[in-house]
């Protein structure tokens, strides 16, 4: 409960009022933030971290209460849809609690809270993200291997992973999966990962390295296929 977590939403003001909106120096109206709750995460993902990471001291993060401060100001200055991220946000304690204080302003002033995880933490929090307003998540994910999956993650268990996934479907979230292609890596695996994409969104001139986002719902289990022969 944000009451309980000590953080409390303060209410959006009128529109009458007269908030100027957030643009930036080309004068575009800037409505969508990305909000960096941690530096830090569990995996240590090779293409992200140095496997013996120096994080930024605590005190150098903005509190919980600070977040939910900065983000009712946002909303206040026009800002309709906020992501959580990190590092990997589910890994700061007390995320749930900032969770319910933004996601009080959703249908007031917000139109949409969502968040990008790593899922490892997800099972237990699925349903406290859907319960205070959270519909949608984009979840990192590069291999269904288990043995490929720890190495490009240097400490992963992709169980967990997909735990997490199945426990934010049955909360009621629709999943995004990110893949970061990997050349000689996981590059076998992205037909596998693009195999529900929307048909609407077809990919195509994807390089190693390059970030493959696949609208769909995700399945597990689904079987492994040929790599694409757009990406061919
Ligand atoms: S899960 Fe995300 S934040 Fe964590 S190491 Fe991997 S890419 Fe970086």
């Amino acid at each position: 409960m944000a009451e309980r977590e000590g953080l409390t939403a303060t209410p959006t003001p009128d529109r009458g009022k007269p908030w100027r909106s957030l643009t930036d120096r080309f004068g575009r109206t800037i409505t969508y933030v990305r909000l960096s709750v941690t530096d830090r995460c569990d995996l240590r993902c090779r293409y992200c971290m140095a496997e013996r990471m120096e994080f930024l001291p605590r005190q150098d993060l903005l509190t919980l209460e600070e977040l939910a401060e900065l983000a009712d100001a946002l909303i206040a200055r026009g800002v309709r849809r906020i992501r959580l991220t990190g590092g990997e946000p589910l890994v700061r304690r007390g995320i749930v609690g900032l969770v319910e204080a933004i996601g009080q302003h959703i249908g007031n002033g917000l139109d949409e809270l969502t968040m990008t995880t790593n899922a490892t933490q997800l099972a237990t929090v699925a349903r406290d993200l859907h319960r205070y307003g959270i519909r949608r998540l984009n979840i990192s994910l590069d291999s269904l291997d288990h043995e490929r999956f720890r190495a490009i993650t240097r400490r992963g268990d992709l169980d967990q992973v997909l735990a997490g996934i199945a426990a934010a479907q049955d909360a009621g979230l629709a999943v995004k999966i990110n893949m970061v292609a990997l050349k000689a890596l996981n590059e076998d695996e992205i037909g596998t990962m693009c195999q529900r994409r929307s048909k609407s969104r077809p990919f195509g001139g994807v390089k190693p390295g390059h970030r493959v986002t696949c609208r769909g719902e995700w399945r597990e289990g689904v079987a492994r296929g040929p790599l694409p022969p757009a990406l061919v």
